[in-house]
Formats: structure tokens, sequence, C-alpha cells
């Protein structure tokens, strides 16, 4: 399988795509003021924008679909899909939400109070916002390696020890818990390792502090666990996860990603206070604690999903395709981040771009070259990040800048990989033409989704 990438599954239902051609390629970019996120999808041949809610479901889930009990209150879907969370967490309560931004709205809103300070590896863009909507401050406890796409160490996502060492002497009055990120996105999909859990459960405990797992993609982080952890090989993936969260209090997850489905996440803590007022927060902004924003038929299908999403064959075949993009990319002379993760290939725009200067955004240039040569939509942008200056004492706001290619769950083929590969070769050949852009239009909340942008000259 590994040399192949012969999938674990046949296809049974198939949805059409269409290239449209160059000059409408050219038009429709020029319409969308060069953002990915105003491109429609029937304009796009391949798809590489999110992983999330992207993902083909089986044939169990369309199936699932059917099997919907839509009672307001206490339907059989809900106690199938709390018995499957139970099972793969480990904690008592489990509480529906409609995706992974309500499961941070109403654990968070039950959690922070104006001026608390959230430390974690690096918070991804909707949990930043939550926290700073609650009146948090997100602090990302990454290392100077995060800058560093040569750096080949195979956990990038862990979280520095000794800047949660530092935050916590200072700030731990104000910390209410520490959030961990698995696989941490922001740091090129790259996992958080097993000893970095332990190691921040350690020092967690010296001031009686929880932890929580962001837990979006936790099953591809703890499949590459088994995969670069010593100790972990002949674990199930399963096993991992547990004992992985046994080391938190609680965790949440956007089950669009490693879960498998269009819509649904969660939340599961092992605290019944806690617990209880997530709920009343549930029934505010959510639902019913029994379907939590969804039909029934959705938790259901989530209930399939993440059992789905743990199978073994069906990781190994996932993280391998992500890697197998990555080395066609370094093939070409692109630099990417290495080892590869989860959720896709992330890649050093100044490498395609070496001429164009941080201004000149060459990650929309990168947006715009692969759409026109070939219709593929993946979108680059830079990513705040809080760092810690050891050295200074002080947090600082900077920024990351990469590309993502991300790539949505058992949707695609090896040759749609080979595709983009290409595609990205003439990109790369012909980079020195594009003179660079500016920005138009760039909104002050989450901007990135709502820019615009025109060519340089
Ligand atoms: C996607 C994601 C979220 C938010 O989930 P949505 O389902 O998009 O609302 C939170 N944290 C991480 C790490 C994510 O990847």
């Amino acid at each position: 399988m590994r040399e192949t990438l012969a999938p674990p599954f046949r296809i049974k239902a198939v949805e059409y795509v269409r290239l449209p051609d160059r000059g409408e390629r050219e038009r429709i970019l020029r319409e969308a003021g060069y953002s990915p996120f105003r491109i429609r999808s029937e304009e796009v041949y391949i798809d590489l924008l999110t992983d999330s809610g992207t993902a083909a479901m089986s044939d169990e889930q369309w199936a699932a679909m059917m099997r919907g009990d839509e009672a307001y209150v206490g339907s059989r879907n809900y106690y199938r899909f709390e018995g499957v969370v139970r099972e793969i967490t480990g904690f008592e309560h489990v509480i529906p939400t409609h995706q992974g931004r309500a499961a941070e709205n109403v654990l968070f809103g039950s959690l922070i109070k104006p001026g608390d300070i959230i430390p974690g590896n690096t918070h991804f863009d909707t949990t930043r916002a939550h926290i700073v909507d609650k009146g948090g401050r997100p602090i990302d406890l990454i290392g100077e390696w995060l800058w560093d796409f040569e750096h080949e160490y195979p956990f990038k996502g862990n979280l520095d020890p000794a800047r949660l060492e530092y935050i916590l002497k200072e700030h731990h009055e104000r910390i209410p818990f520490i959030l961990l990120t698995g696989v941490n996105n922001v740091a090129c999909s790259s996992p958080i390792s097993m000893e970095n859990i332990k190691e921040t459960r350690e020092l967690a405990e010296r001031y009686d502090i929880p932890i929580y797992i962001d837990a979006c993609r936790f099953f591809e982080n703890c499949y590459l666990i088994k995969l670069r952890e010593s100790g972990y090989h002949n674990k199930s993936v399963a096993e991992i996860v547990r004992e992985a969260l046994s080391y938190a209090d609680g965790c949440y997850m956007s089950c669009k990603k490693d879960g498998l489905v269009n819509i649904g996440g969660f939340v599961s803590v092992g605290d019944e206070e806690l617990a209880q007022r997530c709920r009343e927060r549930l029934v505010l902004y959510e639902g019913f604690p029994t379907y939590g924003g969804l039909a029934r038929r959705d938790l259901e299908v989530m209930a399939v999903g993440l059992m789905e999403g743990l199978d073994e064959r069906y990781l190994e075949w996932r993280i391998r395709q992500v890697e197998y993009l990555g080395e066609l990319f370094s093939r070409l002379g692109v630099r990417v981040s290495r080892p590869t993760g989860g959720s896709g290939v992330f890649v050093d725009v100044y490498s395609i771009y070496p001429h164009l200067t941080d201004e000149k955004l060459p990650e929309v240039a990168l947006f715009a070259d692969m759409y026109l040569e070939g219709g593929v939509r993946m979108v680059g942008a830079p990513f705040p990040v809080d760092f810690v200056d050891l050295e200074r004492g002080e947090v600082e706001r900077r920024s990351f800048k990469f590309a993502r290619f991300a790539i949505p769950r058992r949707a695609l083929t090896k040759a749609h990989m080979e595709y983009v590969a290409a595609v990205m070769g003439r990109v790369t050949e012909r980079s020195r033409l594009n003179k660079g852009f500016r920005v138009v239009y760039w909104p002050e909340i989450l901007g990135h989704f709502f820019a615009r942008f025109e060519p340089i000259g």
C-alpha cells in the first residue's frame, strides 16, 4: 500500500468536476479580487482550500443518515453518539455542537473571564478569536523552530516547556487552563508528542491548572505518534488517543476534520459541574443537549465517521497521501515543511517567489498562479502568533506565513496529487514573471476571509 497508494476503499458515487478554460480562469480570478474565498466551487477543478467538512462519506455513513430519530429530546442517535465519544475519549460527559467553533464558544464561555491568559502550543484562528471574544488573551508557547521550514523535527507541533514554565511562574493566577492542539495546524500540521503532553501535564499540575485538548485532528496526531515516537509502534491509535486524553481534563473536536463528516463537533469533559455549565450555554447558542445544533441523523453519521476516522488502514493511506504530495513538491525544488503531517502540505512561498518581498504578497501570487495554471484552489496567509520572547520576557505579535495545500479526506486519488504537482511545476517555471500583489481591502476581524487584492504592474 505504501508504494502504490492504493486506498483501502473503492468508489461508489462520483462527483464530476470541470476545469474552466484559461480565459474563463483569468476573468474569474479578476472578478474574485484574487481571493480563494470569492471563487465558486463550480469554478474550481481541484479544491485544496481546506480539509474541513470536505471529506467523502462512506456508504455506512449515508446509511446512518436514514436512521435519524428526529426527536427533540432523548433521540436514540444521541445515545449512540455519546457512547462512541465516551469510548474514544474516556470522558463521561458528551456535548454535541454543530462544529468546532461552536464547541469553543460553549467551552470557553464556561471557563474564561476577562483578563485571563490562555497558553497553548499555537491557537487556531477561530480558537484565538473565541478566546479574545471572551475577554481572554491567547499566548502561543511555540519555539523558534516554527519559522524554520527546513527543521526536520518529527514533533514541530510541541509546546515549548521552557516557555510554559516562564508563563506559569509569571501569570499562573490568571490562567484558567492550557490548550493543546494536535495536530498543530499553525505548525504546518505537525503533531505533538506524547512526551510533550505528559510534560505539559506535570508543569500544569504544579499550579493545579487543567488542560484541554483541541482534538480536531487528534487521530492523525496519534497515528503520527505511533509512527514516530518510541514505545508506541505496537499500540493501537485508539489506545494512544485514550492515553493522551488521560493527561487532559477534557477535549473538543470539530468532527469536520478527523471525524469524516461534513458538519458536526462536540465537547467532552470529565467534570460534572463544568459539563452542566456547558449545557446551559449550549441551549442558548446551539440547542438542547441531546442534539446540539444538528439534525439527529448527523449525530448518527458522526458516530460512524469517528470510528472510521480511527481505522488504521485508512490513517496509513491518508498520511501517506499527504506525504506523497510533499515529496512531489520537494522534487520541484519547492520548500515544504518536512516531515509532512496531517491536514496537508505546507509550502514556504518565498522558495517559489524569492524575488517578491513580504509586502508583495507572494502567498497571493501562489494562489493566483495555481488557479490560473490549473484551476487548483489553495490558500496562503500570514498567521498571527503571540510569541514569548524569553530573553526579553515579553510577548510579541509575530506572524508566520505559509501556503497550505489541504487535502480533503477520502475524496481524491493519487492522480489528483500528480496533477497538482504538475501544475506546481508550471507555476515554479514561470514564477519570476509574477510581480506580486497589493491589498485593496482587508477588514479587521479574520480579514483574510474577506480580503481583495490586485496585481502589481
Ligand atoms: C477547524 C478547527 C477549529 C474550528 O472548527 P470548525 O468546525 O471549523 O468550526 C478549531 N480548532 C482547530 C485546530 C481546527 O482545525
